[in-house]
């Protein structure tokens, strides 16, 4: 399967403008689009056939001129699924898990989250809030339709927190947490200021609550052309100035916003309130409306370098394998239309293990079998990973070309 670049005059002349489902503005503009998107990236598919089959959706991502954000105009909540068969957790990965124990650390430390009710919104599997509680004795409430509370069973930390595996709600806020956090959430929400609303509603003026949301930052994308960034289930698209520009107007007094994780994470810390002054970062309302006009020649050069790459591979008789077998993989494999090319992905989630990539169809490989694949080039889908990816194919014996994203 391809996900097909769909022609963008066209569509504008046939499709009206969309409003801004962050600060209401009537006209946006359309900038990319894609058709044959597929809808549910991290959802584990037992067969070939199933995984081949999966649904598809389009992608018209539009850019609001006055407030930054940027929206898949044509996201469909029913397409996607977020059960107990979505599988996202990154915490195999010893980056990854590094980065957020220290993430919990500085949280605790910078909030003073000792003994307090902590609160979080798309918890996952719920790993972050039990790091918070362990790492503070905190108690810990966290709410995702993906959660399942049978996998913390015997976790230490985990006997102080609950996982209600439901869409949040403002009940849930009936007491009213110290701490309340939503990771890498807010992006798969489409009525954006509706959904920060819901939280504030839930909270004080003064209350004491501290609000840390963490998000994947745009600006990045939009510069580096990082189109395996943009898939389905991320239907909204933060920077910093758009993401503080929604929370002030939600009624909440912005305290922080910062990059990291190689600026690909955004955060943003608040309180219930207003006012405040506009952080230095805002200010980015004039360097996403020109990154924004430059993208679509942009994007197209750098689809057609990844495929070059590849074909070269394939023209000197190569195995290509891409490391990260998650949303970017599937962006990735669907963006350029490299389905065949591809011949195998891997993954250190044994969770993903012997499953197959949705659209294009490759079964996940253990990365035990790859000192039988022996492959030649390894496409790593987010370079943050690279030096462990290096160090795990060495131990397989292997040195093959790396090549990052
Ligand atoms: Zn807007």
């Amino acid at each position: 399967m391809a996900a097909d670049t769909a022609p963008l005059e066209q569509i504008k002349k046939t499709s009206g403008h969309a409003a801004c489902p962050s600060c209401g503005a009537a006209e946006t503009d359309l900038f990319y689009a894609l058709d044959n998107v597929p809808t549910n990236s991290c959802i584990l598919f037992s067969t070939k056939e199933e995984a081949l089959a999966c649904k598809t959706g389009e992608m018209r991502l539009c850019h609001c001129p006055d407030c930054g954000f940027i929206f898949n105009a044509a996201f469909t909540q029913e397409l996607t699924e977020y059960s107990g068969r979505y599988e996202e957790t990154q915490g195999f990965s010893p980056t990854f898990s590094k980065f957020h124990t220290n993430l919990a650390k500085r949280l605790i430390e910078r909030h003073d989250i000792h003994g307090r009710n902590v609160m979080e919104i798309g918890c996952g599997k719920g790993e972050f809030l039990v790091l918070l509680s362990q790492l503070g004795e905190n108690t810990g409430i966290g709410v995702d339709p993906s959660a399942i509370p049978e996998r913390l069973e015997g976790v230490e930390g985990a006997e102080r927190v609950t996982l209600i595996p439901e869409y949040f709600d403002p009940s849930h806020c009936a007491r009213e947490p110290d701490f309340l956090c939503c990771k890498m959430t807010l992006e798969h929400i489409t009525n954006t200021a509706q959904f920060i609303r819901q939280i504030r509603d839930g909270l004080t003026e003064g209350g004491g609550t501290t609000v840390f949301f963490q998000i994947p930052e745009s600006l990045r994308i939009l510069r580096h052309c990082a189109f395996e960034d943009i898939y389905y289930e991320h239907c909204s698209y933060f920077t910093p100035g758009s993401l503080g520009r929604l929370f002030r107007s939600c009624g909440f007094r912005v305290t922080d916003i910062s990059t990291e994780y190689d600026d690909q994470y955004l955060t943003i810390e608040a309180v219930p309130g207003f006012g405040g002054e506009m952080l230095e970062i805002e200010d980015d309302l004039d360097e996403i409306a020109s990154l924004v006009e430059t993208f679509p020649k942009r994007v197209e050069a750098a689809k057609h370098d990844w495929q070059g790459v590849v074909d070269a591979a394939k023209g000197r008789g190569e195995t290509v394998l891409l490391w990260g077998s998650g949303s970017k993989a599937v962006s990735f494999l669907t963006s350029l239309g490299l389905g065949d090319k591809v011949d195998h992905v891997t993954d250190i989630n044994p969770n993903r293990h012997n499953h197959y990539m949705p659209g294009t169809g490759q079964r996940i490989v253990p990365p035990a079998e790859l000192a039988e694949i022996k492959p030649d080039l390894v496409i790593v889908m987010n370079r943050i990973y690279e030096d462990e990816i290096t160090a795990d194919l060495k131990a397989l014996g292997l040195s093959p070309t790396i090549k990052c994203l």
